[in-house]
This record gives C-alpha cells, structure tokens and sequence, in this order.
C-alpha cells in the first residue's frame, strides 16, 4: 500500500501515520516528493488497515500496490530519483563512470583519477575485491587497493564506484567508495543485499547475467526495503545463445526500466560487448535509448591490463567517445556529466 498525504499535510501528521502504520504490524517508508510526501507501506499481507489510515488527519488516500518490488516501483514514486553523489548527480542527466576493472597498483590508478577528472569525469570505477570465474585469477588487490582508492579521492577528489563481495567486507569498503558496486554474480545474495540496505551509500546493482527484469527489480527492493534508497540499477548483458559479443547487451531494458521504476538506469557497455572497438557505438546507442549513464571500463594500458584489457578503452579511445557523446546529448538535450 502507498499512503499518500495531502498538499498541507504536518510533519506532525505523517509521523502520526508512520506510527500507525508500525502499530498495525507494517513497516513505513517516508517518501518525501516534490509537492506532498507518500509513504510507503511494506509488510502487510493485503489492504488490512486501510481503512483506519483512510481516515487519519493528512491522509489523501490509500492506493494498493499491485506489484512485489513496492519502493523500487514507478506506482510508488511516479517522479525519477535523482542522488547526489560525490560533487555529481546521479539520474535526470547522463553520468560518466570511468576507470579500469582492477586496482592493479597505485600508479595507474592515480594516473587514470587525474586523467578522469581533467576530463570533467566525476565518478572512477576500479575493483579492490575482483569476482574472477577462475580461483587462479588475479583477484584483486584487496584492502590494498581500498588504500589505493582512498588515496586517490584525497588527491584528486574523483567519487568512487568499487565492488562489495560481501556481508563482511562492506562496512570496510563502504568507508572508501562513494558507490558500492553489487557485480553480477552477487545479484541475488541475498544477506548481502540486506546489509547494504542498512549502509547510507548508493548502491550500483549489475543485473544478473540470467535474471528477468522483475528478479533485477526485487534485488533492489531489498536493498531499499532495508531504509536504503539509492539505488542504481546497471545493465551490463546477459547470457544468450549469441557469442559475437561476450554478453548480449540488453538495450532493450532501459524503457522498460523506466515505465517500471523510478531508479536511474546505467549500461556497462564494456562488460556488455567485451571488445573495446564496440563500447563507442553502444556507449552512444545507451545516451539514446534514454540510459542515466555509463560505466565503462578504462586503462592506461589495455594490453597490460590484469584483467579485462579486451574490453577497457585506453586514454585516447575514451576521450574520443566522450567528445562523441556531447553533440549527442546536446541534441537530445540531455546533461552530461
Ligand atoms: C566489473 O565491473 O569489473 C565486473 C566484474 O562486472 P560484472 O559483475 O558485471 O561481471
Ligand atoms: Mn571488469
């Protein structure tokens, strides 16, 4: 259910249904808006109460939400979430995330911050703690490379974007990112999603490389059933027959994204295609389906990279791509940040 307060409604008044929504067993989410506040209903089985918050001074009406992913739902929050992170914003604009996949040394990462940030990018990406399909695989720098990370956000002041593995680590690694990053293969862990709903950072959740869009939809609202509601969701492809590209790029959710939720919606056309001479076009082909933003994989030195070199763009690739993308978003008179 979705309480939706009138225009001239108190703050005395919404914290009086807030309270009466805990009485009645549920759970309330406060959802400050631009013109009234709603707040959200989690917990109930069915419209059990209804009647009584109907009735409670301030309260416009009681609508029933008709799908599971209630907070993450459009029906709840008909306007787009808009999160300020960093010195940037997230969401009504198009965001740059650059950077490479690993922390492979404090040197390229550095290296990389301040290219960035001449560039006007905000946002780096680069992995401390490394996903890799194979045990023998380079596998991060770990709580060395957070090191790494902190240091390069004290020098330059770029935001950083960096994956949490797990429960145990993301307090950690939450002290150093500005957006923690849930990679592919964690989308439905579960406990891990409920912690960083207890975490005030954004939270950049990759689809899972099988999950529908409703699956994708509810891992959210975990993380935002919790009191965490920055969310940003990314495509990143996922698994078909088709093996032209490492993953097939699913353009095709960012619409359908957008009628559902209110979340910002990012493509990684790196991990997405695989091969680097194919992220311009699809990078371009994000800004125009209506995407909030990239994250795209960048290095000093591809063909050194520690991983995923194939698919990072190096210095002079990336700069032409992001030349690319201004007439782009001029003409669609979108923002790029
Ligand atoms: C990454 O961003 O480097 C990464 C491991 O991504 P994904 O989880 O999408 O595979
Ligand atoms: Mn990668």
């Amino acid at each position: 259910m979705l309480v939706v307060m009138n225009v001239h409604a108190t703050p005395e008044q919404i914290e009086a249904v807030a309270e009466k929504i805990r009485q009645l067993g549920y759970t309330p989410h406060v959802i400050p808006g631009a013109t009234r506040t709603a707040i959200g209903v989690t917990g109930n089985k069915g419209p059990e109460g209804r009647e009584q918050l109907l009735m409670m001074p301030g309260v416009e009406d009681v609508v029933r939400i008709t799908v599971g992913y209630k907070l993450v739902s459009r029906e709840t929050h008909s306007q787009s979430s808009v999160f300020s992170i960093a010195g940037t914003v997230v969401g009504g604009g198009f965001t740059i995330i650059a950077g490479p996949c690993s922390v492979e040394n404090e040197t390229m990462i550095l290296e990389t911050a301040r290219f960035m940030t001449g560039l006007g990018v905000r946002l780096m990406r680069a992995g401390a703690f490394k996903p890799r399909t194979s045990p023998y695989a380079f596998q991060g720098l770990g709580e060395a490379g957070l090191a790494i990370l902190a240091r390069a956000k004290r020098e330059t002041g770029i935001g950083i974007v960096t994956e949490v593995m797990d429960v145990e680590m993301a307090d950690r690694v939450a002290e150093v990112a500005d957006v923690l990053q849930v990679g592919t293969r964690n989308m439905q862990n579960y406990s891990l999603l409920r912690k960083l709903g207890t975490l005030r950072k954004p939270v950049l959740l990759k689809r899972g490389m099988a999950a529908t869009v409703e699956e994708w939809l509810l891992a959210a609202e975990y993380v935002m059933a919790g009191g965490n509601r920055q969310v940003i969701l990314c495509e990143r492809g996922v698994r078909t027959f088709a093996d032209h590209t490492r993953n097939t790029l699913d353009l095709s959710i960012v619409p359908v994204v957008k009628h559902l939720s209110h979340l910002p919606v990012v493509i990684d056309p790196s991990h997405g295609t695989g091969r680097a001479e194919y992220v311009p076009a699809m990078s371009r082909a994000a800004l125009a389906a209506g995407a909030d933003g990239l994250i795209v994989e960048v290095h000093p030195d591809p063909r050194c990279a520690l991983s995923d070199g194939q698919q990072s763009l190096d210095f002079e690739a990336f700069r032409a791509l992001y030349d690319s993308l201004k007439p782009l978003a001029d003409v669609l008179k979108v923002t790029l940040r």
